[in-house]
């Protein structure tokens, strides 16, 4: 058994307690227990309004979009419209084309290296990505690779869970075709050096993918102040509902890109045997009957976040990191990784000497308490540390330093058990 020693005085009132109302699913018990929801980094619960937005649009706007001549299918299509725009203004992207509206990061990801990918390449070319992906980031472009007979480059991470952006360009060789980086670490809540990356790539002709399921319900995420030629997210993970996601390209390389998934919605002239004609994107990335009501709640979801503001967004994550820090660090035997208060994310991954993770995922579960244990989809990073996986806690804007104690309380008496 642990024990934990001392409790510094806390500011209570918090952005976390202010908008927990707005959150229906947080007055959810289990055995006895308010719910401590702290696996964020997995997928947020959802806003009222959004959830609003969602069962709003099938009362008043369902039917197809663009094909449709009557008023309500104009209706569902115009809210489609509003939803790319929508998207677009919060990335600042410069064109509202640029967005294409997908089911998820992992789509997103998937598309580029089945479509992109494989145009750009070759056998003996090289795709770079770091040490720290994700596998969502790392196998679509490792199964590219195997495809082309090209050579998957890791810039690896330090101890520290961070990559140099000097390391990362030393890999821009005359072979590399493409480079695909997380923006932040879902296990450390590491932040890449995205801009200072993307100029090593693009002084050397070099495209760069970001995958953003991390950062996006975080900070305020530009991207063109980022130099990012793509960028991904996952809707799920940013007050939106599941199903929907964005893959961001420049004009110029989106167009460029073959269609993914064939069908209707992706051309303008069709026969059995001559010449088929595609839409230009994003229609043509857009197969099928897309996610309309999914947008339009995500839409919402930005709406959200622009009215909490980015700034009282960040104070919070950072006040919480720390407050985790510190009562992990309170913790003998606790150790965690990276330096997660350096530039906040929500995310703090930790380890107990001699209490495997999911010993302590479960202890907290029996408090009422979710968290994330184990190798959190990224298994080459944590392999890294020379650890079996981590405890983590990742936060969202309804998490308060109340609960952050509710874990240290709860820690105190964790015990080895029988994983
Ligand atoms: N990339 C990162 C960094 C992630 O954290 C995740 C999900 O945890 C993904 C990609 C995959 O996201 P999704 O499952 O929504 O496609």
């Amino acid at each position: 058994m642990v024990e934990l020693v001392g409790t510094a005085p806390r500011n209570r009132a918090s952005l976390g307690d202010s908008v927990r109302s707005d959150f229906p699913i947080l007055s959810t018990t289990f055995s006895g227990n308010q719910l401590v929801y702290l696996d964020n980094a997995a997928t947020s619960q959802k806003p009222r309004r959004v959830l609003d937005a969602l069962v709003g649009y099938y009362h008043q706007a369902n039917a197809n979009i663009g094909r449709g001549y009557y008023q309500l299918s104009h209706r569902s299509t115009d809210s489609y419209d509003r939803a790319r725009s929508v998207v677009q203004g919060a990335l600042n992207a410069e064109h509202a084309e640029e967005i294409v509206f997908v089911p998820g990061t992992t789509a997103a990801l998937n598309l580029l290296a089945d479509t992109w990918g494989r145009a750009i390449v070759g056998a003996g070319d090289q795709v770079v990505v770091t040490g720290m992906e994700h596998n969502s980031n790392l196998l679509p472009w490792r199964r590219l690779c195997d495809a082309a007979a090209a050579e998957l480059v890791v810039v690896p991470a330090g101890q520290d869970g961070r990559v140099r952006a000097e390391a990362f360009a030393d890999a821009m060789g005359p072979r590399v075709r493409l480079a695909a980086v997380t923006h932040v670490s879902n296990v450390l809540g590491t932040v890449n050096p995205v801009s200072e990356m993307a100029a090593h790539a693009h002084r050397a002709g070099v495209p760069i993918v970001v995958d953003g399921a991390q950062a996006v319900p975080h900070r305020r995420v530009d991207v063109r102040e980022l130099g990012a030629d793509f960028y991904c997210f996952s809707g799920h993970k940013a007050y939106g509902p599941m199903g929907i996601g964005v893959l961001y390209g420049r004009r110029d390389l989106l167009h460029q890109l073959p269609p993914y998934q064939v069908g209707g919605g992706t051309v303008k002239g069709v026969s059995t045997t001559g010449p088929v004609q595609y839409v230009p994107a994003p229609a043509r990335l857009e197969a099928g009957t897309p996610h309309v009501a999914g947008a339009v709640a995500l839409a919402e979801a930005f709406g959200y976040l622009s009215d909490l503001g980015w700034e009282a967004i960040q104070a919070h994550d950072e006040l919480l990191v720390r407050a985790a820090v510190d009562a992990i660090g309170r913790l003998p035997g606790a150790r965690v990784l990276g330096d997660p208060a350096v530039e906040p994310s929500g995310i703090v991954s930790f380890v107990v000497d001699g209490i495997h993770p999911y010993d302590i995922g479960g202890h907290l579960d029996a408090h009422g308490i979710a968290v994330r244990c184990g190798v959190h989809c990224a298994n080459t990073f944590v392999d890294t540390f020379g650890v079996v996986g981590t405890v983590r806690l990742s936060f969202g804007v309804y998490n308060t330093e109340s609960e952050v104690d509710a874990v240290g309380r709860a820690l105190r008496t964790v015990q080895p058990g029988s994983w």
